[in-house]
């Protein structure tokens, strides 16, 4: 089976630490600054950064309906920390987001005091832990019914997937574990994309509630 072509989102933020980690694994990792560079990509990591200025640079082509078709079309969208407030459905304080993961976040919600950390968190789905750092770090205070939780610290969900989409509030790309980045390619892998398309179809739906509220 041919490796997924995955890309990285290179506007601004750490993408340059989540491409080494992709090319460790022996993957392709385009930096991606034009939105015509989505073009033949399996997958997209949104990287960690600042939100607010992402957002800023996203104005200057169509990101958004880009993005939209990328995973309408089966591509996986990946975010971490500011990518995964970028995905979420609706962030606070607010702002505008893609709305492709049902959940809701909160932007720098760990307080001053422990605004960066780094810890383990547990993670099954990923083969048992993964080594987290979090910076300024946005936390997850509910999720609709279709998002499964891939990894928690202290019970609190810090990774989550639904359906092509994944998002982290840490920076896996900073740690020498490539367990993420493993697991977003064999989501992205060709012949995986059929059957990852589950309960996607009301993302973003005002028909159901928050099943989970942290
Ligand atoms: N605090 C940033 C934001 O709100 C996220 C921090 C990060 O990506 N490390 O966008």
């Amino acid at each position: 089976m041919a490796a997924p072509k995955f890309g990285v989102l290179a506007l601004q933020g750490d993408f340059a630490a989540h491409a080494a980690a992709f090319r460790t694994l022996g993957m392709t990792a385009r930096e991606v600054r034009r939105v015509a560079q989505l073009d033949g990509l399996d997958g997209l990591m949104i990287p960690g950064g600042e939100s607010t200025t992402l957002l800023n640079l996203m104005q200057d082509e169509p990101w958004f309906d880009a993005l939209h078709r990328f995973h309408d079309a089966g591509g996986v969208l990946a975010g971490t920390c500011a990518g995964a407030i970028l995905l979420s459905r609706e962030v606070r304080p607010h702002q505008p987001s893609l709305a492709l993961l049902d959940a809701i976040i909160e932007r720098n919600a760990y307080g001053r005091q422990v605004d960066s950390f780094q810890t383990v968190a547990l993670a099954p789905a990923l083969g048992g832990s993964i080594d987290a750092v979090f910076i300024r770090a946005p936390r997850f205070r509910a999720l609709w019914p279709d998002v499964e939780v891939l990894a928690r610290v202290e019970r609190e969900p810090v990774l989550v997937r639904q359906g092509r989409v994944v998002a982290a509030t840490f920076h896996p790309e900073l740690t020498r574990s490539p367990a993420l980045h493993r697991y977003l390619a064999e989501l992205a892998a060709p012949a995986l994309v059929g059957t990852t398309t589950v309960n996607t179809g009301n993302v973003g739906g005002e028909r159901t509630a928050p099943d989970q509220w942290i």
